[in-house]
């Protein structure tokens, strides 16, 4: 594959807050988040290690709903999902993570090239790493108590979240990088929705719903109600129709720029069509072209950086409305 441009995208969530901030808090840390992803990738980091580097910035900040910002469960406990998946096909799954405030680097640790796994977080890993080094322990954020991993943003949060008037943020953050030569990483990592049932999971950590990567058609991240882009197949039928347009012309994507945000806006439209109270947005790299990014909530948080070394030649860091 030829070299090309380096490329980075980040979401922090797709909702629909109660008030529109005017200087948005998330914007600070998706630019730190970015960074981390784009520094990691030019000093020759593989593409996997570059999405850690964003999720962990994100996972340790209490706005996003992830590692230490995740909603408490109707339980009032913090159970987090986690997916990497690399183009070649190889991928991790951990549903259910424990006291971890970076369950992407638990993740991360546990890729092994050729190997996929899609793996509930059991005692014996939870004893595993209470018993590790806590050099160990530190890389992943382990927190002693369940109460720890709730932050007082998510406290407020259920606080203003009622029947009547739910709160419908969906801060799962995200990140799908491109590196020069072409392969595409992906990952997601989620507390979930606020007051989620026990056990309960989204599409979050599954394959073709809150994650993909394929290195002959796109990466993507989804953000939104997961029970809703689980059953409307969104985020396949995007891949799906990035695939059909790629078979007829392999450049199609960088002769119509425009063209990859029409397709997600579509696919988002139909499923709105089919379940009229879906909210969710998506991040996506294709093979060839640029990042974009698509929505139907009020608001998407969204960083996103193309160039190499020398030059940038895309930028945009955004609370998008
Ligand atoms: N999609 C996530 C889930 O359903 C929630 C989110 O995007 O914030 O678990």
């Amino acid at each position: 594959m030829s070299a090309q441009s380096l490329s980075v995208i980040i979401h922090g969530g797709a909702g629909s807050p109660k008030e529109i901030q005017e200087n948005p808090r998330e914007v600070p840390f998706l630019k730190t988040a970015l960074d981390a992803a784009w520094s990691a990738l030019l000093s020759g980091q593989t593409g996997d290690k570059a999405v850690v580097a964003a999720l962990r910035v994100l996972e340790a900040c209490e706005y996003f709903d992830s590692g230490y910002g995740s909603y408490p469960n109707q339980q009032g406990l913090a159970r987090c999902d986690v997916a990497l998946m690399r183009g070649n096909g190889d991928f991790i799954s951990l549903l259910n993570t424990r006291r971890l405030i970076h369950p992407s680097q638990a993740a991360l640790d546990q890729f092994t090239p050729g190997k996929s796994l899609m793996a509930v977080w059991t005692d014996q890993m939870m004893a595993r790493i209470d018993s590790a080094s806590t050099e160990e322990k530190e890389r992943y954020g382990w927190v002693a108590t369940e109460a720890e991993m709730i932050a007082p943003f998510a406290v407020e949060a259920v606080r203003k979240h009622t029947a009547n008037s739910p709160v419908s943020n969906h801060d799962t953050v995200g990140c799908v990088v491109r590196d020069a030569q072409g392969r595409i990483f992906a990952g997601t990592s989620t507390g979930g929705i606020m007051l989620k049932p026990d056990g309960r999971v989204g599409d979050s950590p599954i394959l073709g719903a809150g994650v993909f990567a394929d290195d002959e058609v796109c990466g993507l991240s989804a953000t939104g109600d997961g029970e809703i882009i689980l059953k409307s197949l969104l985020s396949s039928y995007v891949a799906a129709d990035i695939r059909s347009f790629l078979r007829a012309d392999p450049q199609r994507f960088e002769k119509d720029p425009q063209l990859l945000k029409t397709i997600l806006s579509t696919e988002l439209a139909d499923m709105r069509r089919k379940y009229p109270k879906g909210e969710a947005g998506m991040i996506v790299i294709p093979k060839r072209g640029n990042p974009a990014y698509a929505f139907n909530s009020k608001v998407m948080s969204v960083a996103m950086r193309v160039g190499n070394s020398a030059q940038i030649e895309l930028q945009d860091i955004r609370l998008a409305q």
